[in-house]
């Protein structure tokens, strides 16, 4: 095995035995930070007491602890009454969220704060889709549970990464490093997300998982639906899903969320799976920025790997530019991925409110001139360190207006607006 993949593995795996000691000495939560259809619990922190409500447009999970995601989690379940029907009691839910935390990554992006962020925008479009009326609990259930699992064990690389670098010939557990294992089909490697998938059976149908008592029936509706929610994660898959959503709607004389027909109840808790995974943009702005910073620096720590392997790096993996292209790469972002599922689920969801689209309009304003904000502050940086080479120059003094790394280096465009962002978006 080449020596970068297996120092990577190993850094993977320390990270993940260390990070599971810290979630299991998670104490119970002295003070539930988060609130539930806005009806009971206050925030106290320093004395203040502050609403944070898990529907509100302004949720704010960085307030919340990360002792206190579970408590927030379960209460979302609670207050759905998911449990109760299928018989999983809160201490075993409990369990699966600590479990499913620890199986996380530390990563910039995909990390268990990622899937509390996806699993919070699920309930908010579940309900305020009037979706929570409609599905049953069986889906609401599975839903909420894939919004959870979706990512789990993300090692922070892309698909393309792991297709490039073929990840797949590595022995287990080094297989981690790739999407597929083994163990799975034919069709189950041949598909992107197959170690979420292999690793989310594991934490809900293993040893000890979440429904392992649990009948049979249960068992194989929640598994179904799960996988092809976790597929459905796959952006690559998105234009294809687009056009079928788009050929049902044509097909259906009211909106397809109100259809009863099973292909329909997926497509569109699908789209609910789809929109939540990248829902950031509809966001205060920076809450919405964090995750783009964040997305932007996994990218470019996937850049190191593939300099240190010799491979040709990906696009929006370089650190020198994608500081000064983040606006441009998020619009295309926005433009290419997510105003299109947000289009189709206002249609299918009509319950929806409207102004997800003025806020996700309001973000690709603000990126809109981004860019040219930093590079003129960038300028005016180089201008001031100019004038102090200048001033160095005159008392004699040699000083560089840039760090030498930096020097010559152009900043490395787009070929078009965007699209490279999402070509790598594609591949998450
Ligand atoms: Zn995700």
């Amino acid at each position: 095995m080449h020596t970068t993949i297996q120092k990577l593995a190993r850094r993977v795996f320390t990270i993940s035995s260390t990070h599971e000691e810290n979630v299991k000495s998670w104490d119970d939560p002295a003070l539930l930070h988060c609130t539930v259809f806005g009806a009971s619990h206050n925030i106290k922190r320093d004395k203040e007491h502050k609403r944070n409500d898990m529907l509100d447009a302004e949720f704010d999970q960085l307030i919340l602890r990360d002792e206190e995601l579970p408590a927030c989690i379960i209460g979302v379940f609670r207050e759905l009454e998911l449990l109760q029907d299928l018989g999983i009691s809160e201490d075993a839910l409990d369990r699966l969220v600590r479990a499913t935390a620890a199986r996380y990554q530390l990563q910039p992006y995909h990390n268990f704060r990622h899937a509390f962020d996806v699993f919070q925008a699920a309930y908010l479009l579940l309900v305020r889709s009037g979706q929570v009326k409609f599905a049953s609990k069986v889906e609401q259930f599975t839903l909420l549970v894939t919004a959870l699992l979706h990512d789990v064990g993300h090692v922070g690389l892309t698909n393309g990464f792991h297709e490039k670098g073929n990840t797949a010939a590595y022995s287990w557990p080094y297989s981690l490093l790739s999407k597929t294992h083994p163990e799975l089909d034919d069709e189950e490697q041949q598909n992107n997300e197959s170690m979420h998938i292999f690793a989310a059976r594991e934490l809900l149908f293993g040893q000890d998982g979440l429904i392992s008592a649990h009948d049979k029936d249960l068992r194989e509706t929640v598994d179904t639906t799960m996988v092809a929610l976790i597929r459905a994660s796959d952006t690559l898959t998105l234009s294809a899903f687009l056009s079928s959503v788009d050929a049902r709607i044509g097909e259906l004389s009211g909106p397809l969320g109100r259809s009863n027909d099973p292909a329909d109840r997926l497509k569109v808790l699908s789209l609910i799976i789809r929109l939540a995974d990248i829902y950031h943009p509809m966001r205060p702005f920076y809450l919405h920025k964090m995750w783009a910073v964040s997305i932007a620096q996994e990218f470019a720590l996937q850049g190191k790997v593939e300099q240190e392997l010799g491979q040709e790096t990906s696009p929006m993996t370089d650190t020198s530019t994608y500081v000064s292209s983040l606006g441009k790469s998020t619009i295309g972002f926005i433009d290419f991925l997510v105003a299109p599922l947000l289009q189709r689920a206002l249609q299918a969801m009509p319950e929806l409110p409207t102004d997800l689209a003025s806020s996700l309009g309001s973000s690709r304003l603000k990126w809109s001139t981004y860019d040219l904000m930093v590079r003129s502050r960038k300028a005016s940086n180089e201008d001031m360190k100019a004038l102090g080479a200048s001033e160095n120059n005159k008392a004699g003094k040699q000083k560089d207006a840039e760090p030498a790394e930096m020097q010559g280096k152009t900043p490395v465009e787009c070929p078009q607006d965007g699209l490279c962002a999402v070509s790598m978006y594609q591949t998450l």
